[in-house]
């Protein structure tokens, strides 16, 4: 018999499936690793860490590229709190690997921000929020690092609220920070949550103190009370109070305060997450029975947001990352790209956060790896009907574009299948001079050029250099027919086709951009691109 669909409903309506977004260094491994122990999913410090401090040095990440089995089951991290299942998506810390980072911010229904109290907002939290608001993904803010001396309450909020044209809802009001700090009033208990100063690297214990008895004056002086006071009269006044839907819709943000070093606040974060974080979204479709899939739907679907190939070096096999958009997926099930192409899908793997195991089933808002021989690509659909295809998985403009050269010119062949490849799993982009035929691989960091010149040879045994292009900047153009040939026949040795055969703009700088622009007024230039 089917099940009914309150049962379906009561399965994936546990799901909530959210990111950590952070500028490097603000603390966002740490903050995955205390989340995870204090939800109990691990229970030894050091896990989420020693991957954290791996990926420091180019060398270190190349071993953990190598040792991918880790990576792999690290890039998903599913526990239960509350009743409730999470899935936390893990995205690359180094700034090289952003785009990857973006797309994953497509699978998921909620982001936690964190910042470092002593320094606010920063570039790369800014970029990432942008993202989030591609989809209006709900932010939940957390200011880390209180233990050390940070800037003014009120400073951060109105950095967020300024930088971020966000708005912010405190939920606590820290009083001190550095040695000074005490702890944070909680607005909707009432009560003081005393920060109990550990001694050297100590995880702190805290304790909830009513803040209208007797007690608080013996854990705050005069001077502190009045401060939290102050503080939280002010925030009253002059800021909004939560909105729950204000947040869904990605305008308001709650903000909470801590030390992820010092598990400090964090049984909070989680507490907020439980009780603020949506559950999967319904998800948009470009083409499709309906122009929506709903989670609650009956046909399994979902999109593949993030690919990893090579696991195994002597098997050419992938692992594609899909987000379970609708319905109740079985093992074993048979799905359909829109493309046409089928799969059985026998091994899907579930990632716990400290194990991965072979799912038997899962539900909306769920991540499943899906092992494949290369069939899958990132921004691919799979659903039962094959008549899918969801939108909003963009491709992003590569900040540095680099032109392949080989040592061994008659290795053009299997270069080119190399590159196409390692593109399809969506960290480098590729595009092919329309003049020429000249591969340029386009990245958003050097890095990843690094990365992808060893892969190549490690992989498929082709030495390959990666040298400086004239080019800077990479734009998807559209246009009418009409126009886009005048543009093409003007620009021909700037023009490029992209893996999926679309046109790109390769100009030399910014403002040829611009100055473009201005002469083809009827060009679209885009800096992301959705796959059609
Ligand atoms: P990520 O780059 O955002 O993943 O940041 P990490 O979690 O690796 O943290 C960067 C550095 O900040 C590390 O040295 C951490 O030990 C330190 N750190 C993280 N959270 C805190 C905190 O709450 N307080 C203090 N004092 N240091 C922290």
């Amino acid at each position: 018999m089917p099940m009914t669909s309150a049962a379906d409903g009561a399965q994936w309506a546990r799901r909530r499936t959210y990111a950590i977004i952070s500028h490097p260094d603000a603390g966002k491994t740490t903050l995955t690793e205390t989340l995870l122990l204090e939800a109990g999913a691990i229970r030894l410090a050091g896990q989420v860490r020693a991957r954290g401090e791996n990926r420091r040095t180019q060398s270190d990440w190349m071993k953990i590229e190598r040792e991918r089995g880790i990576s792999v089951s690290a890039s998903v991290m599913t526990y239960e709190y509350r009743d409730l299942i999470f899935n936390l998506l893990d995205t690359p810390g180094h700034e090289d690997f952003s785009e990857d980072t973006y797309r994953t911010l497509t699978a998921a229904d909620c982001a936690i921000m964190v910042l470092d109290a002593a320094k606010g907002v920063e570039p790369r939290t800014l970029k990432l929020v942008e993202v989030c608001r591609l989809r209006d993904i709900p932010i939940i803010t957390f200011i880390n690092k209180f233990d050390r001396e940070a800037m003014e309450p009120f400073e951060l909020l109105d950095d967020i609220q300024d930088k971020l044209a966000l708005d912010v809802s405190p939920m606590q009001w820290p009083c001190g920070s550095g040695n000074r700090f005490k702890g944070v009033a909680d607005f909707k208990t009432h009560e003081f949550v005393l920060y109990k100063r550990p001694d050297d690297s100590e995880v702190s214990r805290s304790e909830r103190v009513p803040l209208d008895g007797e007690a608080i004056h013996q854990v705050l002086s005069e001077d502190e009370l009045t401060e939290v006071s102050e503080g939280v009269d002010m925030a009253r006044e002059l800021l909004p109070a939560f909105d729950r839907k204000s947040f869904e819709e990605g305008h308001l943000s709650p903000v909470y305060f801590g030390s992820a070093l010092r598990r400090f606040g964090v049984h909070e974060l989680l507490d907020a997450l439980a009780d603020h974080a949506p559950g999967p979204q319904p998800q948009a479709a470009a083409k499709g029975p309906r122009d929506v899939l709903e989670p609650g739907d009956k046909e399994v679907a979902g999109f593949v947001f993030k690919v990893q190939a090579n696991m195994d070096p002597n098997h050419r096999d992938r692992v594609a990352f899909v987000r379970l958009s609708s319905g109740q997926f079985k093992r074993g099930m048979k799905l359909k790209t829109e493309g046409g192409k089928t799969l059985s899908v026998h091994n899907p793997i579930l990632f716990f956060a400290s194990d991965r195991e072979i799912a038997d089933e899962a539900f909306a808002g769920d991540v499943m790896g899906v092992p494949n021989h290369g069939v899958l690509r990132v921004g691919d659909t799979l659903s039962e009907s094959g008549k899918w295809r969801v939108s909003g998985i963009p491709n992003f403009a590569p900040e540095m574009l680099r032109r392949a050269r080989l040592k061994d010119p008659l290795k053009a062949k299997h270069l080119k299948k190399a590159l196409e490849s390692l593109a399809e799993e969506g960290v480098t982009q590729l595009f092919r001079l329309q003049v020429g035929g000249e591969f340029i691989i386009g990245a958003v960091g050097a890095l990843q050029i690094e990365v992808m010149a060893q892969r190549v040879a490690d992989e498929y045994g082709i030495d390959v250099v990666f040298e400086a292009s004239p080019y800077d900047t990479a734009r998807w153009i559209s246009g009418s027919d009409a126009d886009l040939e005048a543009f093409i026949d003007r620009h021909k040795t700037a023009v490029a086709e992209d893996i999926d055969g679309d046109p790109v703009f390769m100009a030399k700088s910014a403002w040829e951009v611009n100055y473009s622009q201005e002469k083809f007024p009827n060009i679209t230039f885009s800096a992301t691109k959705e796959r059609s």
